[in-house]
């Protein structure tokens, strides 16, 4: 009774093994070649930073002064990314222009030098490191047909109300028109010209090369709407690294609302230009509730998943008013502070590192260990949403959890490679 009771156990388990594989072999597989990492990883990523008024760059120190404050075991303080937007509509000159000719205000301008210098201090003092994110946040063509008489009209006045003040933040547009690398005046949206999107690169290129004495290796895309045609006029820029969401968007739909992702995208997965991908998953927007501890939890399940773990934030969470801004950045600071001490091998470090980290099978950041390996893959599995399903019906995603725990946990022994980290 007894043997027949344990085959068919093992029978109920092969055939829901045998069920996983045959239907989820390619993301059992692209959850194993994904790089595993051997310590944790994290990085404060922050867009659309650009022209903007002196408490901008008030902002910037203010962060700079707490990332600096911060430092891994290594002695490496903690980053924040900027994703840049190097220029601001000339609303008045547009305005003036009857709205047929689109001007800009670049970072260049005299008139931002408090935030371009509060910029290049921190990158001195590698607390920030510069993205891509748009010479605009808009298609400016785009915004040109919206302003259009025959637009429609409490669109087109709300816009005209926009490039009214003296500097317009990208955060009040309307989501559509916030995605730069499709034409959003009609929607669905359309892709833009590739002779189009290759002269916005070069002059965007020449924006941050001028402001940053030379061009970032990653790119942000706004609203993570972007395609083959903007990534290879990157990479011919000197774009290296994309940071994605885990998939890529490539338009908006009919409500203006992300068109349905086109591709599933994992960290070191390689796009156009042989461009490292690199995965962005955790928000973190004080302003929208997110607290230090929802950073933590992320943490712990990014790790051990053998994951970095990259928060994404905005530049409106700390430009409001001055006592708002500092609960902001006191909560960021929890949170960092926070993930230190909980981990004590926690490494701190640019975007463009861990793409290097991922492109390189040698790093010492780079776990080798097998059990370790397998360990950091169950828990992958375990968290897919393709196989979700398969795993609850089976009760095979208990087991695996279970095995990823009992692996990683009771036997748990710190890699070898990791006191390299
Ligand atoms: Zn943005």
């Amino acid at each position: 009774m007894i043997h027949i009771l344990l085959l068919l156990i093992l029978a109920w388990f092969a055939a829901s093994v045998g069920l996983l594989v045959l239907l989820n072999w390619r993301t059992l597989l692209a959850a194993w070649r994904e790089p595993v990492l051997a310590c944790p990883v994290l990085i404060v990523e922050s867009d659309d930073w650009g022209p903007g008024p002196s408490e901008d760059a008030a902002a910037l120190q203010e962060l700079a002064r707490v990332l600096e404050s911060l430092r891994d075991d290594g002695g490496r303080s903690a980053v924040m990314t900027l994703g840049v937007v190097s220029a601001v509509p000339d609303g008045q000159a547009i305005l003036d222009g009857g709205c047929t000719r689109y001007v800009r205000r670049t970072l260049a301008d005299p008139a931002f030098t408090p935030v371009r210098e509060a910029m290049q201090a921190g990158r001195e003092r590698a607390v920030f490191a510069p993205q891509w994110h748009g010479l605009e946040h808009f298609w400016p063509d785009s915004l040109l047909a919206c302003l259009d008489e025959r637009a429609d009209p409490a669109q087109r006045q709300a816009l005209r109300d926009w490039l009214r003040a003296d500097c317009p933040r990208s955060e009040d547009l309307p989501a559509a028109l916030q995605s730069r690398w499709v034409d959003a005046a009609r929607l669905p949206s359309s892709p833009v010209l590739a002779s189009a999107v290759a002269l916005a690169v070069r002059e965007e290129a020449a924006v941050l090369r001028y402001v940053f004495g030379a061009v970032p290796e990653v790119a942000v895309p706004n609203t993570f709407v972007w395609d083959d045609v903007v990534e290879r006029a990157w990479a011919t820029c000197g774009v290296s690294c994309v940071v994605t969401p885990g998939c890529r968007y490539e338009g908006r739909d009919a409500m203006g609302g992300l068109a349905s992702p086109t591709r599933r995208i994992r960290n070191g997965d390689r796009g156009q230009g042989d461009v490292c991908y690199a995965v962005r998953d955790v928000y973190f927007e004080p302003l929208r509730g997110h607290r230090a501890e929802d950073v933590w939890r992320a943490l712990e399940e990014r790790t051990a998943q053998g994951r970095a773990t990259l928060l994404e934030t905005h530049r409106s969470n700390f430009v409001g008013p001055l006592e708002v801004r500092d609960a902001v950045i006191a909560e960021l600071e929890r949170a960092l502070r926070g993930s230190l001490t909980a981990h004590h091998d926690l490494r701190f470090m640019a975007t463009a590192e861990l793409a290097q980290i991922l492109r390189d099978a040698e790093s010492p950041f780079r776990e080798r260990d097998l059990r370790l390996r397998v360990v950091a893959w169950l828990r992958r599995i375990a968290a897919e949403a393709g196989p979700a399903r398969i795993l609850k019906i089976t009760g095979l995603g208990s087991v695996i959890r279970r095995a990823g725990n009992f692996l990683g946990g009771v036997n748990f022994r710190r890699s070898h490679y990791q006191a390299d980290c």
